[in-house]
């Protein structure tokens, strides 16, 4: 799992790292920012968001506002964001780069460092690599980021805890800044957590990530597989359809992952019907039709569904759903056919 970055900060601060005051926005509502200038920052997986307007000074409240609301309606990456994280602005002298990680190829956990840190940490080249067990890193460290010994091997130790206390597989910084007065504080921070230590680490953020990916069609997609539901794609492109999005359920019969994934579809813009595609072999026919069923119950403005169902207990599954009135196709190729006539 990879955590957000304010979610990463927090587990830093407990590790005794200096993070920058903060708070959380998930609306533009007129909270004051912890000081300004400040930095509005969104609340997104993925890198890059320097580069892309997804992380911006703001001088005062006025452009706090809008600044925020600006990013909370701005996509970076395809991931729009459900927070911005807004921060005192840190006074930048040097910005460094430092991570830690477990590599498996070399089956060991090693520091990546680089004096250049910050937004072209790509293209800096001047990345070392130190074994995290070496009795020299605290000393290659502070030789390459020309920081006070001391304060390496403090900033070490705590790296070193916040990575083993939370089985984590990555830890980076980046960047480390080096701020006007001298301190060291963790501008960024990129966290991985290792999935199988679920369940000794509960306090973490954890969310199960969503399969669903978006496309922009018309025609929303669920299927057991992703070869099935790649193939379910390839028959509405051929026959002249968009897909609304991408979505293997896999083994998946739970009625919450019905209604989860059928609301979350219908609410995708410009839906007008939704092709479920199942083949069941493992998987049970019937359990599926329960989950339809559920969702059909639950999900008020459902739009119309077009179900493929065929496998492993396909009669019991065709008489509960005849129970309440929901069809099942003959195959695919109707279902995709039946979908295009659907119209606004
Ligand atoms: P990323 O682009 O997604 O990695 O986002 P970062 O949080 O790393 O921010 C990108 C860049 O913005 C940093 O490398 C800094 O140059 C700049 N930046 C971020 N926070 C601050 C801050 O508090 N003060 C100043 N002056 N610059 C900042
Ligand atoms: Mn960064």
């Amino acid at each position: 799992m990879q955590l957000l970055e304010h979610q990463a900060k927090q587990l830093l601060g407990r590790a005794g790292l200096s993070v920058p005051t903060g708070q959380v926005f998930t609306s533009a509502i007129d909270s004051a920012a912890p000081a300004f200038p400040a930095v509005a920052k969104s609340q997104v997986p993925v890198g890059g968001r320097g580069k892309l307007g997804g992380v911006r000074l703001v001088h005062n409240q006025a452009e706090l506002q809008s600044t925020v609301r600006e990013i909370l309606s701005l996509k970076i990456k395809g991931h729009r964001p459900e927070s911005v994280l807004v921060e005192q602005a840190v006074d930048i002298t040097r910005e460094l780069y430092l991570s830690l990680r477990i590599n498996r190829d070399q089956r060991r956990i090693e520091y990546l460092t680089s004096p250049d840190g910050g937004i072209e940490i790509e293209s800096a080249g001047s990345t070392i690599i130190i074994p995290h067990n070496n009795t020299n890193r605290i000393d290659t460290i502070a030789t390459v980021l020309k920081l006070d010994l001391r304060e390496v091997e403090s900033l070490l130790a705590d790296l070193e805890r916040c990575f083993f206390d939370n089985d984590l597989l990555l830890l980076e910084i980046n960047p480390l800044v080096v701020t006007a007065g001298s301190v060291l504080v963790c501008a960024d921070a990129k966290i991985l957590v290792d999935d199988n230590a679920r369940f000794r680490q509960p306090h973490l953020p954890w969310h199960d990530e969503t399969l669903l990916r978006p496309l922009g069609g018309t025609i929303g997609v669920i299927a057991n597989g992703a070869g099935m539901a790649m193939s379910t794609m390839d028959t509405i492109y051929a026959a002249g359809g968009e897909p609304a999005n991408f979505l293997d359920i896999g083994g998946g019969t739970g009625e919450d992952i019905f209604v989860t994934y059928l609301r979350q579809i219908t609410e995708l813009p410009g839906v007008t019907s939704i092709i479920i595609n199942i083949f069941a072999g493992i998987t049970r026919c019937d359990d599926i039709a329960r989950g339809i069923i559920a969702a059909s119950q639950q999900i008020p403005g459902l739009v119309p569904l077009f179900i493929r169902l065929e496998g492993t207990r396909q009669e019991e599954a065709s008489d509960l759903l005849r129970a309440t009135g929901i069809a099942i196709q003959p195959d695919l190729q109707t279902c995709v056919a039946k979908a295009l006539e659907v119209r606004v």
